[in-house]
């Protein structure tokens, strides 16, 4: 089993600036034998990273309207089941499952502040001001500012169709963005510039290798990327290609929305 010191040491072997701040993304099955040790796993990262956040978004909120906008890359009327489901946003919601168990154990430090939006929050310690960044009209803001902030994304174990900064970059190359609606407790509330499909992001990886640093921790292969060199050269592919890095589902309503945009 891995120990906090072998975790501590491959954090440190990435040769960070530990001053800046980190976006982490993780899966913490990738670490094989630390199931249960997440807590350990937190503790050296914080202890190597002072200042780190991870997305902690709670997509049962959402919910599907009769109408809406067009182009949207959402079938509307669709939601009669799903909707009756979702759940009235709060800001002690925990994250989605999918967000992970370190991305929720975060949210729960005592140390630890979250964003304020409704699906696509961040929870983080030591980057109050990147978190307070978010608006409901701008929900990539705090990864504009920790691309200001020249901040690193660290991948644990998992690859880049969960590298939500990537969304940054597709928003400065002027890449369509959707509204979505959150159950808030005075209703549903319109949610604009919500991003596309991540699950292309792969494809930017050979065009990222050169800044790329990796580590093998245990079981897991740890990634760190500068973000400002990240988001630069991943809005160039964008701006060079307008389909760049879409996924190639082709049921997948959102990149169908941006390949429309493009070809009409
Ligand atoms: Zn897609």
């Amino acid at each position: 089993m891995l120990s906090y010191r072998e975790l501590t040491s491959g954090f440190r072997n990435l040769g960070l600036d530990p001053g800046r701040p980190v976006l982490v993304h993780s899966s913490l099955r990738a670490f094989g034998d630390l199931r249960g040790r997440a807590a350990v796993l937190l503790g050296a990262l914080t202890s190597v990273f002072p200042r780190v956040m991870a997305p902690t978004h709670t997509y049962a909120t959402m919910v599907i309207p009769e109408e809406g906008p067009e182009h949207n890359g959402m079938a509307y009327g669709t939601g009669l089941a799903l909707n009756a489901l979702a759940e009235i946003y709060r800001p002690d919601m925990p994250a989605d499952r999918m967000m992970g168990v370190l991305a929720e154990l975060l949210r729960n430090h005592p140390l630890a502040k979250r964003s304020m939006h409704p699906i696509l929050s961040l929870a983080g310690i030591g980057v109050d001001e990147i978190l307070a960044a978010q608006k409901i009209k701008d929900p990539v803001a705090p990864l504009h500012d920790l691309y200001e902030a020249e901040g690193y994304v660290l991948l644990m174990g998992v690859g880049h169709s969960v590298n939500t900064t990537l969304h940054f970059a597709e928003k400065l190359a002027g890449r369509r963005t959707f509204v979505r609606w959150a159950l808030m407790p005075d209703g549903a509330v319109e949610c604009p510039g919500y991003p596309g499909c991540s699950m292309g992001f792969d494809k930017a990886a050979p065009y990222l290798a050169d800044i790329t640093r990796s580590v093998q921790i245990g079981t897991a292969l740890v990634r760190a990327l500068p973000v400002r060199e990240m988001v630069i050269t991943a809005a160039t592919l964008v701006r060079e290609d307008p389909l760049a890095l879409l996924c190639d589902d082709p049921a997948c309503e959102r990149c169908g929305a941006v390949r429309e945009g493009v070809i009409t």
